[in-house]
This record gives structure tokens, sequence and C-alpha cells, in this order.
């Protein structure tokens, strides 16, 4: 198997190729799939699996090119670290597209991230306490919002950031595609899972 297996577009493989990506791993093989084809998906995996890609790939395939101000796909990440991660693989792999990829994250003035907001964004990759922040503040607008994603949900719910994860799912468009990713599954993940995802495919690595 290899990336021009899967229905990405030119732009997507060009930027893998260029990432020095050879071929799928497992958790890409089995999740990129799914979500092209527009499932919920429950992925138990650990970083390092390349689950960023196997999430992005098909989120930046769907959400596609610049549009409006308001983004279409959030990623929720438990820390700025990993929120900065992301965003940066992201980055690489819409190289060749002119989406907008932006990070939110606590531990610095929320100035910079509310003009950057204004300028517009298609993909928001956020923690849970900033985005929550700045959504109370009316920098955000949540109505174009067709893809979440939450990242290591297992390490956001130990950091404590249940109340603001539901806070978000109360204030983002109920018709949407869900994606889950954790590296354990204890049953309040399983739970947490149940509530908002739908009929998910769920695969491991
Ligand atoms: P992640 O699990 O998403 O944090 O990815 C871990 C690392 O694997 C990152 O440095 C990626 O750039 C890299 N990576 C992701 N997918 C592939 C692939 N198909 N082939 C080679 N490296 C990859």
């Amino acid at each position: 198997l290899t990336f021009a297996d899967f229905k990405l577009n030119k732009q997507l493989l060009n930027a893998v190729a260029e990432a020095g990506f050879e071929q799928p791993t497992p958790v890409q093989e089995q999740t990129i799939p799914l979500l092209l084809a527009g499932h919920d998906l429950l992925g138990v995996a650990q970083t390092g699996t390349g689950k960023t890609a196997a999430f992005g790939l098909p989120l930046l395939m769907k959400v596609k090119y610049a549009q409006g101000t308001h983004p279409r796909g959030l990623i929720l990440a438990p820390t700025r670290e990993l929120a900065m991660q992301i965003e940066t693989h992201l980055k690489k792999l819409a190289v060749y597209t002119d989406l907008r990829i932006l990070a939110i994250y606590g531990g610095l003035g929320p100035k910079t991230q509310i003009e950057a907001l204004a300028a517009g964004v298609d993909i928001l990759i956020a923690t849970p306490g900033r985005l929550m922040e700045l959504y109370l503040k009316g920098a955000l607008v949540f109505k174009e919002l067709k893809t979440l994603v939450l990242d290591e949900a297992d390490k956001m719910m130990d950091m404590g950031f249940m109340p603001q994860i539901r806070a978000i799912l109360e204030v983002i468009p109920r018709k949407r595609q869900n994606a889950l990713f954790s590296a354990t599954m204890p049953e309040r993940v399983v739970k947490l899972s149940e509530e908002f995802l739908e009929f998910p495919m769920r695969i491991e690595v």
C-alpha cells in the first residue's frame, strides 16, 4: 500500500513525498480510508505512530482550500507543545495548499492569537482552556466547523480538561465528523467517546 492508493489530491501527495514518507504507517493505513469515507473514528494509538498525518491528511483533504474567516476543522490537544507540534506537521502537509492553519494555546497573551483568528483560519489547533477563553471573549465563531479531532484524549482528561471539552461540545455544530485518539482507553475515555462519537469505527495499533 502506498499513499497514492488513498483518495488524496495531488497537493497532499506531493507534500507527503516531500516530507519523506514512503509508506503509510499502520495507523495511517487503517485511519485514512475511514476518515475519508466520513466515519467517526475511535483510535487507540500512541504518539510516534504517525497519527497526526492519519487524521491530518483526511482533514486537509476535506477542508481543501481557504474559505471565509471561521475554522472548519478543530483539533484539541492537551499541551502547548503538542499543539505546536501538530501545527508544524500540518503546515508541512499543507504546503501546496492555501490553507490557513493556526495553533492557539495558553502561556502567552491572547492578543496575537485574537488577531490571527480575526485574519481567518481554516484549521485550528487548540488547548481546551485557551480555546474556551477566546470563545468567551467572542474571538471565535464555530458555525462553520465540520470536523473535530481530540488528540491524546486520555491526557486531556488527566489534566482536568473535561469541563472545557464538555463546554466546547455544547457550542459547536452538532452535525460534524469526529475523531478521538488516545494512547489508553480507560473507562472515562470510553464514556467520553460514547457521548460524542456517532457509530465510530475503532482502530488500534
Ligand atoms: P506522530 O505520531 O504523528 O507524532 O508522528 C511521529 C513521526 O513520524 C513524525 O516525525 C512524522 O513526521 C513521522 N511520520 C509520520 N508518518 C510517517 C510515514 N508514513 N513515514 C515516515 N515517517 C512518518
